[in-house]
């Protein structure tokens, strides 16, 4: 990696997919109960004993408060009632902040008042609820919860203190991967490795990733349904794909192109309107994940072994495989484009700002081979990331090298 990545933009949508939350909600409360124990009877020495009677009875336990045994009965609380009704005077609404809190206090055993008694009580408390979070969810953020906790507060009118370093405003750090990505030559070893390892359904799914980017879960219950289009380069006629993939998350359809003729070529060898693999979503998801990892460490990526810190990419490769792809794939259309964010992030990015802040940070070199084009005006030395002044011309050059021709 080149020493002009910095670290710490911040990328909500990269670190917390909706699984996450929602395991939070509903998942392991009796597990939470037992790492609270432990943890908590360090601190709170008058709740021990109550703690040992409970450590291996699930969920709701004798000492859970009355009040946590629902999460109709937790909205029914005058302090929580009135949360709401501040809430939604001030158009906010109330269910991302409720939820959380209800997950706090259950997990902690506290009446929601005890998170507003003082500040430096709650920052106790949040300290607490983390680290049994980390048991339990290691790496994943506790962003939300701190946001529930801090309107929490203020609506209770307890001063937070600035600067808290228990319960700060600031968003997560991300950790900067914009510039993940992998080059020519690896992606194509990937379509080998990855046919050879897992078959020709898994191949297709990392090549459509890596092409059209959708989200991992829209690419799973993706319908490959792609029409051929031509375009004209230096009086030749060169097919092409187009489509469209709807995103859930944004409720929004996006227009995709293939360019790469290899991928083009993967997906006419696919069944129309049925998804891309038969399997349960959960099945695939474990299947690509493995075999991408394998990848990655095949060539080199990552290391057997190597525990990476979030921020670092070798923290993506391994923990975000799938969607190592999207970063890859945007760095991909970014040099087909002559570095034109606001052309690519058309393709399925809300905004440029986006796409080049978190998926395709342009680089002081990348300025440097503006203009530059492996078809019609090409390099002296060529390195294994091609770039196109555009998309015509890198597909023209792709027929070309991959001898399509
Ligand atoms: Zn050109």
């Amino acid at each position: 990696m080149p020493s002009n990545e910095l670290a710490s933009p911040r990328s909500v949508k990269l670190q917390l997919p909706s699984t996450v939350e929602e395991k939070v909600e509903e998942e392991p409360t009796a597990d939470i109960n037992v790492e609270i124990k432990k943890h908590i009877t360090d601190n709170k020495p008058k709740r021990k004993t109550n703690f040992r009677d409970s450590i291996n009875r699930p969920k709701i336990q004798a000492d859970t408060p009355h009040c946590l045994t629902s999460k109709k009965l937790f909205g029914r609380l005058d302090i929580i009632d009135k949360f709401v009704g501040k809430c939604k005077i001030n158009k906010l609404g109330p269910n991302r902040y409720t939820g959380r809190l209800y997950t706090i206090c259950r997990a902690l055993k506290i009446h929601p008042k005890e998170l507003v008694t003082n500040f430096e009580t709650t920052e106790q408390l949040f300290t607490d609820f983390e680290s049994l979070w980390d048991k339990i969810n290691p790496g994943k953020t506790t962003e939300e919860y701190r946001k529930a906790v801090r309107k929490f507060l203020t609506y209770n009118n307890i001063t937070i203190m600035p600067h808290s370093k228990a319960i700060p405003a600031t968003t997560d750090s991300k950790g900067d991967y914009s510039r993940v990505h992998l080059t020519n030559t690896e992606f194509t070893q990937g379509l080998d490795f990855i046919e050879k390892k897992a078959g020709f359904e898994y191949k297709a799914l990392y090549a459509i990733m890596h092409e059209m980017f959708p989200r991992p879960e829209t690419l799973y219950g993706y319908t490959p349904n792609i029409d051929i289009q031509y375009a004209e380069v230096d009086g030749k006629s060169y097919p092409y794909g187009e489509t469209e993939i709807f995103e859930k998350k944004q409720k929004k359809y996006y227009d995709k192109i293939i360019l790469d003729p290899r991928v083009l070529k993967i997906t006419s060898q696919l069944k129309k309107d049925v998804p891309i693999c038969n399997k349960p979503s959960k099945v695939i998801e474990a299947t690509l994940s493995a075999v991408l990892r394998d990848f990655y460490k095949d060539i080199g990526k990552i290391t057997e072994g190597v525990m990476y810190k979030k921020g670092i990419d070798g923290w993506l490769y391994t923990n975000r495989p799938i969607y190592t792809l999207r970063h890859s794939a945007a760095m991909l259309w970014m040099s087909r484009t002559n570095f034109n964010a606001t052309l690519v992030s058309k393709l399925g990015w809300e905004d440029p700002k986006t796409l080049s802040t978190y998926y395709a940070k342009t680089t002081v070199k990348n300025i440097m081979q503006s203009g530059t084009c492996y078809y019609c005006r090409p390099p002296q030395t060529k390195t294994n990331m091609a770039v196109f002044c555009s998309p015509t011309h890198a597909l023209a050059y792709y027929f070309k090298v991959f001898n399509f021709a």
